[in-house]
């Protein structure tokens, strides 16, 4: 009680006062001419690199050095689905490795991240994607992650307003179910790392754009920044979009290509929505922010570029699906859109990787489906950034696989790759 009414107040002075005594969250530090590690890009992964570099590794003298500001990327600008069903054992780790951590996110950053296990399903419209869906939940179940396969009946129950005439267009048969997935706040995610990394002594630089990768006898040595430059002996890169630019910056080439991808919220409307559903057939996703507008996302546009907005058709497409699976959508109206710029690999997984050069270390290619992964990306990319060898997690996804054809395979595997 005494606590409730404190916050009142506190809320109440605050508001008169214009928060204009709103402590930051994280300082706005000047760069160091040094540091141990360099983290390039403030997105969630980065900063959750940052993070674990200094709670599970005790490397503090660090700094996220961030072009523009801290989650303003895909961080700032995806549908927000966490799930770990992924097929393949390698990823299925990963992703899970990620939720474990999501599930006591919010009590180890002492920051609400607003994570919410609603459920995804994962929606099957032939008997082939029924086939698909029964593998995929089989081998979730084998490598302990919760799957299930529901059919049309409980679908029904469970998702009102769910088109489930067998006259539709592409009639839904069943669906898989992982019910531990679920949705994040994406600000809450970059601003959470953000403020815990900086309690542990990690230097957040906004506004402070990385333009060379000094290299001496194949080593790193530093960068050079908008804002001077800046030595290390252990730089991470982690900038999602524009790794292939980076990558160029040390003389190196990924196996990546960077496309738009775009999503769009609805006006609010009342709770009609309480879960997440995908469907790859129609190719669109939908769930319900805690403001009450729709979510609405669907695949990437099929041209390369670094402009953060897409083409009309992915639109139209996405609408069309959204409205055949709920007829009902289609009295709603649209709020705005958006688009980021995704960096996708063959194999639709990620690299988490030692370089040729050394002390340079990459973190990308999440393609559509990083922010998800975000604590287990940072978990795991700072294992290997201090130890200077991958996590057995990571192992399997360094850049040597595209040279040994070990490949992950993922496209697809979940329906639609959120
Ligand atoms: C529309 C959309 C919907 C999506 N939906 C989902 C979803 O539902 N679920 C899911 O799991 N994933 C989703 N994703 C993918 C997910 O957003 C990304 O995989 C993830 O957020 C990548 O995080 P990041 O920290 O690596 O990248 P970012 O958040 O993009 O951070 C990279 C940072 O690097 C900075 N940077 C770039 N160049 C430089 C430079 N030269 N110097 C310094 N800084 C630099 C950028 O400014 C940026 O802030 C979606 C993406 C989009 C675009």
């Amino acid at each position: 009680m005494t606590m409730r009414r404190y916050s009142a107040f506190s809320l109440l002075r605050n508001a008169l006062s214009h928060n204009r005594n709103w402590g930051r969250a994280w300082r706005s530090p000047e760069p160091k001419k040094s540091y141990d590690a360099i983290v390039v890009g403030g997105g969630g992964h980065g900063l959750a690199t940052a993070y674990y570099l200094a709670k599970n590794h005790g490397i503090r003298n660090v700094a996220v050095l961030e072009k523009g500001w801290i989650g303003g990327g895909n961080t700032g600008r995806n549908t927000t689905i966490v799930r770990s069903n992924y097929l393949w054992t390698e990823a299925a780790l990963l992703y899970e490795k990620s939720m474990q951590l999501w599930e006591g996110l919010s009590q180890d950053l002492n920051y609400n991240v607003m994570f919410s296990q609603r459920g995804v399903y994962n929606l099957g419209h032939s008997l082939q994607d029924m086939r698909d869906i029964e593998r995929r939940v089989g081998a979730n179940r084998l490598n302990g992650i919760d799957a299930e396969v529901v059919g049309s009946g409980e679908l029904r129950k469970a998702i009102p307003g769910l088109n489930l005439s067998p006259d539709a267009r592409y009639p839904i048969l069943g669906a898989s179910l992982q019910r531990r997935a679920g949705v994040a706040r994406h600000d809450a995610v970059a601003w959470g790392f953000a403020r815990a990394a900086d309690a542990l002594g990690v230097d957040i630089v906004e506004q402070c754009q990385i333009t060379g990768i000094d290299i001496r006898d194949g080593k790193a040595v530093g960068v050079q920044t908008t804002r001077g430059s800046i030595t290390s002996d252990r730089i991470g890169v982690v900038v999602a979009g524009h790794a292939g630019v980076l990558a160029r910056m040390a003389d190196l080439r990924l196996p990546i290509e960077s496309h738009p991808l775009q999503a769009f919220v609805s006006e609010p409307i009342r709770p009609v929505l309480d879960t997440v559903v995908m469907s790859g057939a129609v190719h669109g996703y939908i769930s319900q922010s805690d403001k009450g507008e729709l979510v609405i996302g669907a695949g990437i546009d099929a041209y390369n570029g670094y402009g953060q907005r897409g083409s009309f058709p992915v639109i139209e497409h996405a609408l069309q699906a959204i409205i055949e699976l709920f007829p009902a959508f289609s009295r709603v109206r649209m709020l705005r859109l958006w688009g980021g710029i995704v960096d996708v690999c063959p194999d639709a997984c990620p690299i988490v990787s030692k370089t040729p050069v050394e002390g340079l270390y990459f973190n990308c290619g999440w393609g559509t489906g990083g922010f998800k992964a975000t604590p287990g990306s940072g978990w795991a990319f700072a294992h290997t950034m201090a130890r200077d060898e991958p996590h057995e997690l990571n192992a399997p996804f360094s850049l040597e696989r595209f040279a040994t054809g070990a490949l992950i395979d993922e496209h697809g595997a979940a329906a639609v790759a959120h």
